[in-house]
């Protein structure tokens, strides 16, 4: 079973991962933990080159390619071969990441982030996808207030940027809703978590 987690930054992604994966080990399930963009040495280095802050002239197509280069070789190299063996995997943002931040969040439309991914994904789409749904200030706060972890290029866009890629996840996740789930990501953890395993456990009928 593949299972996707979405948000915008700041939502509890990373958190909510480890708690589904915990819970997934608990019940006998073998369990891959990864996260896009990256996930293996290949797509890592991809990662680097996007998010570093010293990329300030990358274009916007520039931006989508590689998106979707890192998501082919995450795919090819992990979670494919992870779904062949019975594992199953929960991964930190997929092509709904794309959709919104590349197709919408940098205006290069629907059909063209659609185009180069179905290339990458060969139609491979996740069996449920979270969506933490979370006002993009609160998200940039927490943030903000987690010392571990480094504001990186995209961080650093204008609040109307994160406002735009909110709009575009509800608008992605009611034309998907037969795979898309919303949760409200402005509870507390254990509420997201208590209503996540809730549905990941009626798609693994545990
Ligand atoms: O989720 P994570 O923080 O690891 O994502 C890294 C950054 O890449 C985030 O700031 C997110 O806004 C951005 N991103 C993006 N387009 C994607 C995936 C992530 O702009 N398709
Ligand atoms: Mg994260």
């Amino acid at each position: 079973t593949f299972i996707t987690v979405e948000g915008g930054d700041g939502s509890g992604k990373t958190t909510l991962i480890h708690s589904l994966a915990l819970k997934l080990q608990q019940t006998g399930h073998e369990v891959l933990i990864t996260r896009e963009p990256g996930g293996s040495p290949i797509a890592e280095a991809i990662r680097a080159v996007i998010l570093s802050k010293e990329n300030t002239a990358m274009d916007a197509r520039t931006e989508a390619l590689l998106y979707a280069a890192a998501r082919r070789q995450h795919l090819a190299e992990k979670v494919f071969p992870a779904l062949q063996r019975g594992v199953d995997v929960l991964c930190d943002r997929f092509v709904d990441s794309s959709l919104v931040y590349q197709g919408y969040g940098r205006g290069l439309g629907l059909d063209a982030v659609w185009d180069i991914n179905r290339f990458a994904t060969e139609g491979c789409m996740p069996d449920l996808t979270i969506y933490l749904d979370l006002d993009p200030e609160i998200g940039l706060k927490r943030i903000q207030n987690n010392r571990d972890r480094e504001m990186d290029r995209l961080d650093l866009e204008s609040l109307a940027f994160h406002r735009r890629v909110r709009e575009a996840y509800l608008l992605v996740a009611e034309q998907f809703k037969e795979r898309i789930v919303t949760i409200d990501a402005s509870v507390s953890k254990e509420e997201i978590a208590a209503q996540a395993w809730t549905l990941v456990e009626g798609k693994l009928k545990l």
